[in-house]
């Protein structure tokens, strides 16, 4: 794995590479990885000849500034997972390399209804530090495939619309949620559960099978909201929302309309965020 932490280094190594008809498939994370990032990384990899993972910890992004302090930092251990797992190149960039004219007064992007929904609505400006990183990212890895989790089910639609507003030719590929063994969404936040918030958190996964099997059976979106809700208050979360949504659009469904569902979950875990959702 070659590890580049100066922006211009990277692009003009991977334009090479991209001239001599390779291509580029490109992970970005926040770090803290786990076995569902590297679960991208496969995919990338059996797709691309090259794989690029990136690790930059995006301060525009945090609405909280006491989440952003708190997000873990975990280095040493990335760097030997992803080379375990074959990633070609690790991009490590500090503030100024993403961001040379500083992170006051950047651009902002018309994300229309979507900003205002769910992540948007509870996590305001979140939205547009992603596409402001990402199109930085983007402009400089130019990938042609761009693999992220559908566990960030709003983010994927974002950097779709992102990629649509730019004009940006990568491809996104919305890969697969991995779970723990119980059915936990992996999650880099999970690290900062003690052992009584990490059983209480299972009653995310549950209530999203309670929501999927309550609307085979015909239940009311109003009842299965209040039901998980619910279970959810009684195992210590404090609730952001839990909302059943045209998949296609994230508007919330008052019923069967047949529009594709997906039911989406934010919560705390004391003064943990989690978040999770399933398609319907
Ligand atoms: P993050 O480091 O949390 O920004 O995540 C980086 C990428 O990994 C994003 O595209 C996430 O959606 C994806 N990701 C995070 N957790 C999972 C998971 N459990 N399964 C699959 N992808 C994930």
């Amino acid at each position: 794995m070659i590890l580049f932490k100066k922006a211009a280094d990277l692009t003009h190594w991977l334009r090479r590479q991209q001239a001599a008809g390779l291509t580029i498939g490109f992970v970005p994370t926040l770090g803290a990885l786990h076995q569902g990032h590297i679960s991208l990384i496969d995919i990338s990899r059996s797709k691309t000849a090259l794989t690029v993972c990136s690790i930059f910890i995006n301060p525009t992004q945090f609405n909280d500034p006491a989440d952003f302090a708190k997000y873990p930092v975990t280095l040493e251990k990335d760097i030997a997972l992803l080379e375990k797992a074959g990633t070609d190149i690790l991009f490590l960039p500090d503030v100024t390399s993403v961001y040379p004219g500083g992170t006051t007064k950047l651009e902002k992007y018309d994300l229309g209804p979507l900003e205002s929904v769910l992540e948007g609505k509870y996590r305001p400006g979140h939205f547009q530090g992603v596409c402001q990183v990402m199109y930085r990212l983007l402009d400089i890895v130019r990938p042609d495939d761009l693999f992220m989790g559908r566990k960030d089910y709003q983010q994927c639609m974002v950097v779709q619309r992102l990629l649509a507003i730019m004009d940006l030719p990568s491809t996104l590929h919305r890969c697969p949620i991995l779970r723990e063994p119980d059915g936990l969404a992996m999650s880099s936040r999970n690290t900062r559960l003690d052992p009584t918030q990490r059983a209480n958190a299972l009653a995310i996964y549950r209530a999203l099978q309670g929501i999927k099997e309550g609307w085979s059976a015909g239940i009311s979106v109003d009842q299965l909201t209040t039901t998980a809700t619910a279970l959810l208050e009684a195992a210590a979360f404090r609730v952001d929302y839990v909302s059943i949504c045209d998949a296609t659009t994230l508007q919330p469904l008052s019923g069967p309309a047949g529009a594709e569902a997906i039911a989406l979950i934010a919560a705390f875990q004391g003064n943990v965020r989690l978040i999770d959702n399933m398609p319907l």
